[in-house]
């Protein structure tokens, strides 16, 4: 196959300017998404340090090389800090810089050696795309599909920066690789010309599916409190109820006389107190098993019996007793009634229902107090 530099360098280059636009773009509709700016920044970096080599004819003048490569060490510095700001971190400028700085300062010092300078500059790539692989690993906000595909693409820029940069000592003998071996090739330029599309597409892909992720987890998250809502909470039960065939019990918690807090306090401490509340819950129970179903009532499911459940509830009935004394430095002193229900094989809709009838009895009794169904219905009779 014979491969025209000059013509797959033109193809390379429109390429890399449709794929930086269209991130731009993709910024642009999803600000949120800053990440998508940071990346189609070095995609525009690529393209300039292309542009550079290719402007002239024959080889690069020393300018010309000195540009190239401070605009494609800059660019992987912006593909790293892409990585970073995706993750919800810092960008951390200095790293971001460091090996356009590297490169400026190394270029005046080591010999005009096109081996030892190909050496250097992929060293600095290889660092940063190693970097990148890292960050998208070890720091993944969550373990997103794409992210873990934009993994391998960064472990596959690795390779490639480290054979570039070995090749011009050691295999340049061999003729396939020759084209590796040199600063800007017409094999350089299809591998890459592959590359930066897919790339791209894993980028806007990652965007996507971060935007999808916090769409759903905002459907699922009471907005006050940031604990799981009501649908979160009765999907959560559903499933611990469907898989467990041991006693389950249901808690539910309803603040007492929360209404008069909020005309003696105001409307903003209410809001406090039911934060202090969920992060009670949260303190006292895991993660997945409880929520809040609406205005001052909340609700848990765990997978105990009656006795360990209704001793739960009393530790989290005093632990709110404790903290709800003083809020926002206000003798507020707010309390939970909580009413307990177990059973086997029930649907959640029936447990809840029987907690309920035993929180009425909990407030009946004078509130700040913790009934069980079964006592309830004993009183009852
Ligand atoms: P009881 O002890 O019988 O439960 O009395 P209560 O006053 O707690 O119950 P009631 O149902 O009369 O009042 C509940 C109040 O909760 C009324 C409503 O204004 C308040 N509320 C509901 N959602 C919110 C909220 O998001 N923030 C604040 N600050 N108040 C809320
Ligand atoms: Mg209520
Ligand atoms: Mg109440």
């Amino acid at each position: 196959m014979k491969l025209d530099l000059p013509t797959l360098s033109a193809v390379f280059s429109q390429i890399t300017a449709v794929l930086g636009a269209l991130l731009m773009f993709s910024w642009a509709l999803n600000r949120k998404v800053q990440a998508l700016a940071w990346w189609s920044i070095a995609f525009f970096l690529v393209l300039a340090a292309i542009g550079v080599v290719s402007l002239g004819h024959g080889m690069p003048s020393a300018p010309e090389r000195l540009i190239a490569n401070v605009a494609l060490t800059l660019a992987y510095g912006m593909l790293y800090g892409g990585c970073r700001v995706f993750n919800g971190r810092k960008a951390k400028l200095p790293v971001v810089f460091a090996g356009a700085g590297l490169w400026c300062v190394a270029f005046w010092l080591i010999p005009d050696d096109i081996n030892v300078r190909l050496a250097l500059i992929s060293a600095i790539c290889t660092v940063y795309a190693a970097f990148s692989a890292w960050e998208l690993w070890r720091h993944a906000r969550q373990r997103l599909a794409s992210q873990m595909i934009a993994v391998v693409l960064m472990i596959s820029l690795v390779i490639f920066n480290v054979m570039r940069g070995s090749i011009g000592f050691s295999l340049a003998h061999a003729l396939w690789l020759t084209g590796y071996a040199e600063r800007w090739s017409s094999s350089m330029a299809m591998a890459v010309a592959t590359f930066m599309p897919t790339l791209a597409f894993v980028f806007l892909s990652m965007a996507k599916e971060q935007i999808e992720y916090e769409h759903r987890q905002a459907a699922l998250v009471d907005h006050l409190t940031g604990i799981p809502n009501r649908r979160a909470f009765l999907e959560n039960a559903a499933a611990l109820l469907s898989k467990q065939d041991n006693p389950v019990s249901c808690l539910l918690f309803d603040l007492d006389n929360f209404k008069s807090i909020n005309d003696r306090f105001g409307h903003e401490v209410g809001d406090h107190v039911l934060v202090i509340f969920g992060s009670v819950l949260s303190d006292h129970l895991p993660q997945g098993v409880f929520g809040r179903l609406g205005g001052e009532e909340f609700a848990a499911m765990v997978t105990m019996e009656a006795p360990g459940a209704e001793a739960l509830a009393e530790r989290i009935r005093h632990s709110f007793f404790s903290v709800g004394k003083i809020v926002q430095g206000l003798r507020v002193e707010v309390t939970v009634s909580v009413g307990c229900a177990t059973g086997a094989c029930i649907p959640v809709q029936h447990l809840l229902r029987e907690a309920d009838i035993a929180l009425y009895r909990a407030k009946a009794q004078g509130r700040n107090l913790v009934t069980s169904f079964k006592t309830a219905v004993a009183q009852q009779s």
